[in-house]
């Protein structure tokens, strides 16, 4: 959709194809989308630090895409260069981080960097800030805001807690270490821990995004769920527009994912699909499938009720014995220690558990499954959730 036209003081997005991950191809789809919101030199200035915040979920190859591809964070290093800036990237993944080396090794990024002269940053070992927002105490890596502009570069996916990944969500990543899977003892609801995500975002509010949606990820997403091909980099200043029309082009109210409801309501940037100023073409992505997010069923349910009921009607956790190698992340993954080191494999204690799906999310086997009580079943047969 081409709205040109529209009014100077809307939220911009900018689309340009992208159909593979060559240099050549995704550096021009990155330089075209940029010009839309008037080229890098609008964002970054000669001198300039510039701090990438790729997805670096897990420790995974580029071939898996639970990660930023390496050539987007190639071509936006080359950008930022090219502005006389200098760009450093930092990520701090979803669960323990012991050995960060690995994890940069695995999804490329050292080897751009190598490549690039580019300084890689480890958020576990930077030292944080300390700020307040909304009654919660948050730490967030200095490197993120010491730097003189961050561009956050997220890749598409779904979630199957707050039902979408991207610009505000990849945000988080800001937050060094197991401190992340701490909040989500705060926050067994969507709603409450989408909440959590949009002070963080707010704390550490991107100057400019840069989407790899080449490649991006439905199902049971961010990290169990299936490579989709899109076909486009994405380029806004602001998260929640882009968050927002993404939301809408892939067939999901945006107001039905709770970040863009609640950084909307908040000010911090767009989600009205009318005040959008959509450049460029987004292509159309056949089935694309979301998840089911089973816990965003009782947001209506007071949170102290919620694990309770979460027992009768959630799904659960449940490790299939057949892919689980009982490397124990999920059991350091684990905000409330409802999971139990044990052989051949890891066991829960439901009682503890408050349905985050940082398990699900942190096995590398994608050995951890949704288990759906008869309950569930038969409720859902009817809901048509299922
Ligand atoms: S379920 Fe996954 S994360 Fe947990 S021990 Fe097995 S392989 Fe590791
Ligand atoms: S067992 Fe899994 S879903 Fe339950 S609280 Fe722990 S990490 Fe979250």
């Amino acid at each position: 959709m081409d709205q040109c036209g529209a009014k100077l003081n809307k939220s911009t997005v900018s689309i340009s194809e992208c159909r593979s991950y060559t240099l050549h191809e995704v550096q021009s789809a990155v330089e075209k989308s940029l010009d839309g919101i008037g080229g890098i030199q609008s964002f970054v200035k000669p001198g300039d630090t510039v701090l990438l915040k790729p997805n670096m979920l897990q420790a995974k190859s580029p071939e898996v895409f639970i990660t930023t591809h390496p050539a987007v964070v190639e071509a936006v290093i080359n950008i930022v260069k090219d502005a006389g800036a200098v760009p450093m990237l930092g990520d701090s993944p979803g669960g323990p981080a012991r050995g960060m080396e690995r994890f940069w090794e695995i999804t490329g990024f050292a080897d751009v960097c190598k490549r690039t002269d580019t300084q890689l940053v480890n958020f576990e070992k930077s030292g944080i800030y300390e700020f307040e927002r909304n009654g919660r105490t948050y730490r967030v890596a200095r490197p993120v805001l010491d730097a003189d502009v961050i561009i956050n570069m997220p890749k598409i996916k779904t979630h199957g807690l707050t039902k979408f990944s991207c610009a505000i969500k990849n945000i988080y990543g800001v937050i060094p270490g197991l401190q992340k899977t701490e909040y989500h003892k705060l926050a067994p609801k969507p709603s409450d821990f989408a909440e959590i995500i949009v002070d963080v975002f707010a704390l550490s509010k991107p100057h400019l995004n840069i989407i790899d949606g080449v490649i991006g990820m439905d199902g049971m997403g961010p990290s169990a769920g299936n490579p989709k091909e899109i076909g486009v980099i994405v380029a806004s200043d602001d998260a929640v527009a882009v968050d927002s029309i993404l939301c809408h082009y892939l067939g999901k109210d945006p107001m039905e994912v709770p970040t863009n409801r609640i950084a909307y309501e908040q000010g911090l940037g767009e989600a009205s699909i009318e005040n959008i100023n959509v450049l460029g073409e987004f292509p159309i992505v056949d089935a694309f499938k979301w998840p089911l997010n089973v816990a965003g069923s009782i947001e209506v349910v007071p949170s102290f009720i919620s694990r309770a009921l979460m027992k009768l009607y959630y799904s659960r956790p449940a490790i299939n014995p057949d892919l689980c190698t009982n490397c124990n992340t999920c059991v350091q993954s684990c905000p409330t220690d409802a999971i139990l080191e044990k052989r051949p494999t890891p066991i829960f204690e439901y009682e503890r558990c408050i349905n985050c799906l940082c398990c699900m999310e942190m096995c590398p086997e994608k050995a951890v499954f949704d288990d759906k009580n008869s309950i569930y079943r038969f409720i859902s047969r009817f809901s048509g959730s299922d």
